[in-house]
């Protein structure tokens, strides 16, 4: 494959062909192998990145680095699917997967970027749920009834009707939550309006201290739950 374009070297437009090699970089202290591409000017041998390769190359490096260090494991990927009790085949039809792709996942194969954003988000029960509600039409009635029992999807369940505060907690406070809403035999929604009650509110404060609210939110919030006056600054 040739092109032409500008060498530094020689000062004017050469004819150029693209090379493509192993090379290695360090990324976050780890020294990872990728295929990079260069072009070469046929008249002096110079080997340069063009304008689109440095960009692409850069990318290879990443997308190099994210498969080895933050793809998920074979065993990760098991538990995950556990969690909802679903078969590959159903679990891959409401991430939007194909028919074989969790099999190959779990067998070793790597997602790639898309997909690995799809399994970590799917490790929140109530992102998943949103997905099988997209997409529950793709599965048969007997993967539907084992995954509305599962853990996860029940997990998802305990949340509904708060689903306007649930996204801003973390996964380890509505954890938090729910243990603490099991332990004293009572709902989330329960469990959320004592920790607002002045008894929990040391807790119910550092809940909303952690969270990540957007301010309009927090606002509305603030004005709805949180009691006014001195006990947030005491607390
Ligand atoms: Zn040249």
């Amino acid at each position: 494959m040739s092109n032409r374009m500008p060498c530094a070297r020689c000062g004017e437009i050469r004819e150029v062909e693209i090379v493509e090699r192993e090379e290695l970089v360090t990324i976050k202290g780890k020294e990872i192998s990728f295929k990079a591409r260069y072009s070469r000017c046929l008249s002096c041998g110079d080997e340069f990145e063009a304008s689109g390769q440095l960009d692409a190359n850069l990318d290879a490096a990443r997308e190099a680095y994210a498969r080895l260090y933050e793809a998920p494991s074979p065993e990760t990927l098991v538990a995950l699917r556990a969690r909802y009790n679903a078969s590959q085949k159903a679990f891959g039809a409401i991430l939007g997967f194909g028919e074989l792709t969790m099999n190959g996942y779990e067998s070793g194969g790597t997602p790639d970027s898309t997909n690995r954003l799809l399994l970590k988000l799917a490790a929140d029960p109530l992102v998943f749920k949103a997905m099988y509600d997209i997409n529950s039409g793709k599965i048969g009635a007997i993967q539907r009834r084992r995954i509305e029992d599962s853990e996860g999807f029940q997990a998802a369940l305990r949340w509904s009707g708060l689903g306007a505060l649930s996204p801003y907690l973390t996964q380890l406070q509505r954890e938090k939550i729910e243990a603490c809403a099991s332990r004293n035999d009572r709902s989330v929604p329960e469990q959320l309006a004592v920790y607002v009650g002045v008894s929990s509110f040391q807790d119910y404060s550092r809940l909303y201290v952690e969270a990540r609210w957007p301010d309009q939110e927090a606002r509305e919030l603030t004005s709805m739950i949180v009691p006014s006056g001195p006990t947030l600054g005491a607390a």
